[in-house]
């Protein structure tokens, strides 16, 4: 019903209000720069994992480069269908504690409010929300609020999904009405890739920017965690859809896995890291892909992914550099601090069992392995 709503409203154009709208495209047939041939070898992936994209982002994507890195980041690709890791990855749902809630670490609640996005990232380790069978995201919120409410412990609660942004102001209002009469719940983050996928989503959108300002007040900001994968991403649409946030008082940093084929060039996320932190928008977190199902062709080992990381924030200012490169690992949030030609070092800056917070790991050097879970410890011989 939610689906059918967005899609009712999305339509192409300018709509009665004046208001941008971007065409959202389920099916490859309205993808017109496909070929039939495309059409026809790709189609079994998207039975498989699902298929989404929006008239504006399938502009960005230079159609006489087979390698274009936006079109990595939203076409299918038949190396999809490797026999490759799990679809829950990270074993969320172990840390799922009311429907749409998952906490694992004391003072972080998820709240899991939406089950839509933009369009569908091709390497998205949520990819399993989008299919019809699973029930882990609720649009009843009222559970995940009393178990909020509850729990004393949580003061930082980030609404995610799918993409929050993609409800409407008067339920993302009602939603950040409610966390806000909890007197505990001190910072609220929305993670979304609205302002890459459609910045008119709030550009245009003078409820949706009413929301924000009401809501991020001096005292307690709302953090717009953004999910920018690539500079071409940042179009001047883009880049007045992020002035537009802050001028509404909400505070911006960009969060993104590095991605095979996408942004997995230290040239490239240099250049991402540089023009995020000139629009008000610095990194924040840069992932090591989680090996869910479906993610062969856009993963990067751990020793790989370090170096083009290291390369890439020895070139930017300080404020680029911020970028913190972590595993999100069943146990915790698990930083790789360096490698060298013997051993990777990492460290526990999450953890969901407090004993490890800020815990010391020292593995083998595997320049093959993608995850935590295939390295060695120094421990063990
Ligand atoms: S925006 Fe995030 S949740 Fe949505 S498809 Fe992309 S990676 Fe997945």
């Amino acid at each position: 019903m939610i689906l059918q709503a967005i899609e009712f409203a999305t339509a192409h154009g300018t709509s009665a209000n004046g208001r941008n709208r971007v065409k959202y495209v389920r099916r490859l047939e309205q993808v017109e720069d496909l070929t039939d041939e495309e059409r026809g070898r790709l189609q079994p992936v998207v039975d498989r994992f699902a298929f989404r994209a929006n008239d504006y982002y399938l502009t960005l994507i230079d159609w006489d480069d087979p390698g274009d890195p936006i079109r990595r980041l939203i076409i299918p690709c038949e190396e999809e269908l490797a026999d490759f890791g799990k679809l829950d990855a990270s074993n969320e749902s172990a840390i799922t504690v009311a429907p749409g809630v998952q906490h694992k670490y004391g003072d972080t609640a998820l709240l899991l409010c939406n089950e839509l996005c933009g369009a569908y990232c091709r390497y998205c380790f949520r990819k399993r929300l989008f299919m019809t069978t699973n029930a882990e995201v609720t649009t009843d919120i009222t559970p995940g609020l009393e178990y909020i409410a509850a729990h004393r412990e949580i003061n930082n609660v980030l609404l995610t999904g799918g993409d929050p942004l993609l409800m409407s102001p008067r339920r993302l209002r009602r939603t950040i009405a409610a966390l806000r009469a909890i007197p505990h719940v001190e910072i609220i983050r929305i993670g979304s890739k609205m302002p890459a996928f459609d910045p008119w989503r709030v550009l245009d959108n003078e409820e949706m920017q009413a929301v924000f300002r009401d809501f991020s007040t001096p005292e307690k900001r709302i953090y717009l965690m953004a999910h920018f994968d690539h500079p071409r991403e940042l179009t001047p649409e883009a880049i007045d859809g992020i002035a537009c946030l802050i001028d509404n008082g909400v505070i911006c940093c960009n969060q993104c896995p590095l991605i095979e084929g996408v942004n997995a060039d230290p040239d490239v996320l240099a250049e991402l890291y540089e023009k995020l932190s000139f629009a008000g928008c610095p990194p924040y977190y840069l992932f090591q892909g989680r090996p869910t199902a479906g993610n062969r062709p856009y993963e990067v080992p751990i020793v790989r992914g370090y170096q083009i990381y290291n390369h890439a924030i020895q070139r930017v200012s300080g404020l680029a550099a911020r970028a913190r490169f972590c595993m999100s690992h069943e146990s915790g949030k698990i930083q790789i601090l360096h490698v060298d030609n013997r051993y990777i070092y990492m460290k526990y800056h999450r953890a969901k069992d407090p004993r490890d917070l800020g815990r010391f790991v020292v593995c083998h050097r595997d320049d093959d392995a993608y995850w935590f879970d295939q390295l060695r410890p120094v421990d063990q011989v």
